[in-house]
């Protein structure tokens, strides 16, 4: 079972995870839009570790949606409303239990990002994050092994396809060639979550 605690750190990894990539995400992001996609992450992040040890939310939904609250508040451009909705509507499927099943979190995630999807109109090929957050999602059903190597995947395969969505969309053919920065975070988010499952021995 996943607990609070599990909640916690697996926020705690990503911002890690994403303090320590952010300088690969601005680079990738002054490709093909504004560079600041990584200073925007790891600002977002820094509030949302620091809300949870100030706040001490008592069950896995109720650390996620504080951290989606947290992430829309902190955070300016369309990354922060759409990892925001990302977190609060994957925490508010998983109700109010105590602690959860990897299939619970995997069908909970799934809701958070058709969710992204819904708020942002993108699809899969959009060369968005929903490229790597859609296998992600799925994969989660088999193990976070998988999901970590279905999100890494997704991430690489945006590097062909051209932007139909957001800041790097407005390049048109030129958005073609270069890897999106929000796939490549939520690469980030999901082997932050892999890690703390194989922390715990729940890595398979
Ligand atoms: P901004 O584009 O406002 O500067 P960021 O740089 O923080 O915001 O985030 C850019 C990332 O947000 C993109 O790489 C893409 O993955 C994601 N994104 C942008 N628009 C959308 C959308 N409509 N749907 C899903 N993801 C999107
Ligand atoms: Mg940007």
């Amino acid at each position: 079972m996943l607990d609070t605690n599990f909640f916690h750190r697996w926020m705690t990894a990503a911002a890690a995870e994403v303090s320590r990539e952010a300088d690969h995400l601005t680079d990738l992001d002054s490709a093909i839009g504004d560079a600041d996609h990584g200073s925007n992450m790891r600002r977002g992040f820094a509030a949302v570790t620091s809300v949870l040890d100030n706040e001490v939310p008592q069950t896995p939904g109720a650390v996620l949606m504080l951290a989606g609250r947290q992430l829309i508040s902190t955070v300016g451009g369309a990354s922060g409303p759409l990892y925001g909705t990302l977190l609060r509507r994957t925490g508010k499927a998983l109700g109010d239990a105590p602690a959860v099943t990897p299939e619970q979190l995997a069908q909970a995630l799934g809701v958070g990002v058709a969710a992204v999807a819904q708020l942002g109109g993108a699809q899969a090929g959009d060369k968005t994050m929903l490229d790597a957050l859609l296998p992600a999602a799925e994969a989660l059903g088999t193990s976070f092994a998988a999901a970590r190597e279905a999100a890494e995947a997704g991430a690489l395969a945006t590097v062909p396809m051209q932007a139909r969505k957001g800041r790097a969309s407005y390049l048109g053919e030129r958005s073609i060639g270069h890897q999106d920065p929000g796939a490549t975070s939520s690469a980030l988010l999901i082997a932050a979550l892999a890690d703390t499952a194989a922390a715990d021995g729940d890595g398979a």
